[in-house]
């Protein structure tokens, strides 16, 4: 690995010591790996300095094939297996019957019935047992995370959120991707800086917001699929 800039290396360290002690304090942490370019960070410092961390992934149903490969990427490179859970079949079932296969783009109401399904559902199962979770948000990301903290506490699934990441800029997360050679998703390549399932995900164009490509056709202040609800974001520091 190449020498990182020393305000780079800083923050490397402290997101570091952050991981190390939610484990001390909490035993059981996990981490929801969306592979994305802060997971990809994420995921090498726990493999590399703090493995006891648990890793997970939602596999929504719909995510593009770009990013499945990463997953397989991911576990090859450090040799481990990422938990996937997936969606209650009983539950997608009855949803797309009653809604359709595309319902998601109707309105705000049943995007957000898809994303409970796909993902909302599945990620309380995996936070079922767990003291304290870790995520990949950054404050710059979106106006719905301006205000996140490094450890707060998550209202909604009644445990400890942890953002190493809370104050890495977009850059920096690059730089230590190529300073590490880290495996990354492919359409980052293709001006997609955020990505989540290939429905909702679109390419951007330069100057727009990280997270126009999300659900581009809803309101900015609309934007979050229940794992991070803005409630909770906003909280008053
Ligand atoms: S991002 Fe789109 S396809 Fe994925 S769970 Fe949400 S609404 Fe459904």
């Amino acid at each position: 690995m190449t020498q990182l800039e020393s305000a780079l290396q800083a923050k490397v360290d402290h997101s570091i010591g952050l991981l190390k002690e939610a484990l001390e304090t909490y035993g059981e942490v996990t981490f929801a790996n969306s592979l994305g370019a802060e997971d990809v960070v994420i995921t090498d410092l726990i493999c590399r300095h703090v493995p006891g961390i648990e890793i997970f992934s939602l596999d929504t149903g719909r995510l593009p094939e770009e990013t499945l490969q990463l997953l397989a990427k991911i576990e090859q490179r450090y040799d481990t297996k990422v938990k996937v859970y997936y969606p209650d079949a009983t539950q997608l079932e009855a949803y797309v019957h009653q809604n359709g296969i595309n319902a998601f783009y109707q309105s705000v109401e049943l995007r957000k019935g898809c994303c409970h399904v796909r993902k909302v559902e599945p990620l309380k199962r995996a936070l079922a047992d767990k003291k304290a979770w870790v995520t990949g948000i950054r404050r710059e990301q979106a106006v719905t995370r301006g205000t996140i903290e490094f450890s707060e506490w998550d209202e909604g699934n009644q445990l400890q959120k942890l953002n190493p990441l809370a104050d890495w800029s977009e850059k920096e997360v690059w730089a230590y991707i190529k300073a590490c050679e880290l495996p990354y998703n492919a359409l980052h390549d293709q001006h997609y800086p955020s990505i989540g399932c290939a429905p909702c995900t679109r390419s951007i164009a330069m100057g727009e917001d990280v997270r126009a490509g999300r659900w581009w056709w809803e309101n900015p202040e609309l934007k979050e699929c229940g794992l991070h609800p803005a409630s909770s974001l906003n909280k008053p520091s």
